[in-house]
């Protein structure tokens, strides 16, 4: 009997310490202690025993019987919390349909593009600054894209080699410039508008997709002057960048705008120090801008002796990659959600 009792105990002692989940214990319960368990089967024999016999055997069932019992609750609580209260709630059924022990599985939540996000930073600098946002077509009229513009025929931006032509007269706008034309046509000064959209060109490389978006402004009124033009670029660079970074002018040519000029902000990496950013200029060209073209005025029906303008305009992926310090603006486009969830 001695024998047979340690037989049980060390075989539900090997057996507790192999169980996996609180299922194959319960089992385990039933198989040592339950109503006809070993051990309670055992008990059963003590009758048959010589009476000196009988209470040190009893002693030692009682003893097992405490110690597989005790390694059961103590085996129990190694599993998880959530498992456990399943079983004392009377949920163990949903043991194998529902496991409560893996975790959840989390909601994929969009979120913006990191495109759509520095457009709508750039948008929101100027409407703080009394900007409004005009809007126009995507195919345009050549004459909007181009000859209003002050763009001649012989124009290098009007070769086959940069812009998309639909047939003779229409084409996939170079720019958001021509809403500037449609706005000054619509109506009357004073004008303070951004015309923020997506812009075509022939051009594939790491700086340039042939879809890109640009944010054009335009301010007309009586007597808006060169330093209105540069306090606003200042300060939207200040805001979109920092406060400590610095912006210079330099004189260009544009054929809608006269002065013209780059605007170039302090490299954003280096500050201003050289690095491969800058071409160790410490200089990034973000910019241009420049007075309107009295050309352009008479073609929209204005009067130049009357009213001046400055416009300017952008590449949000330009700005996107400074931002975030991208070198590769196909990255934007791949919709590679591994690169687009880190904004
Ligand atoms: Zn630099």
């Amino acid at each position: 009997m001695h024998k047979e009792i340690e037989d049980i105990l060390k075989r539900a002692k090997r057996e507790i310490e192999k169980a996996k989940d609180s299922k194959t214990l319960d089992a385990l319960r039933v198989k040592f202690l339950g109503r006809k368990g070993e051990i309670t089967l055992a008990f059963k024999k003590l009758s048959s025993l010589s009476e000196e016999e009988r209470p040190q055997i009893g002693r030692l069932l009682n003893k097992a019987k405490k110690e597989i019992d005790s390694l059961l609750k103590e085996k129990g609580k190694s599993f998880s919390p959530s498992e456990r209260s399943l079983y004392k709630d009377g949920l163990g059924w949903l043991k194998g349909v529902v496991d409560p022990s893996l975790p959840g599985r989390r909601k994929i939540i969009g979120k913006l593009h990191p495109i759509t996000k520095v457009m709508g930073e750039i948008c929101s600098v100027f409407q703080s600054m009394g900007f409004s946002i005009a809007q126009g077509p995507e195919v345009e009229e050549d004459f909007y894209n181009f000859e209003a513009l002050n763009i001649p025929p012989n124009h290098p931006a009007r070769d086959m080699q940069d812009t998309f032509y639909i047939d003779d007269k229409i084409l996939l706008r170079t720019h958001t410039s021509p809403i500037q034309i449609r706005t000054m046509k619509a109506q009357k000064p004073p004008i303070r508008i951004i015309a923020p959209g997506k812009v075509y060109r022939c051009d594939s490389d790491v700086t340039h997709t042939p879809m890109f978006h640009q944010v054009e402004g335009l301010m007309v009124d009586k007597n808006v002057s060169f330093s209105q033009l540069k306090g606003t670029l200042t300060q939207f660079v200040h805001k979109i960048f920092d406060a400590q970074t610095k912006v210079r002018f330099r004189p260009s040519y544009f054929p809608f705008t006269e002065p013209s000029a780059e605007v170039d902000i302090q490299c954003v990496n280096c500050r201003g120090k050289g690095c491969r950013v800058c071409s160790y200029t410490g200089w990034l060209e973000v910019l241009g801008a420049g007075m309107v073209h009295p050309a352009v005025f008479r073609n929209v029906g204005y009067d130049p002796e009357e009213v001046t303008g400055f416009a300017f305009g952008l590449g949000v992926e330009r700005i996107a990659m400074l931002k975030y310090s991208i070198d590769d603006i196909r990255l934007f486009y791949d919709n590679d959600i591994r690169f687009l969830d880190q904004f």
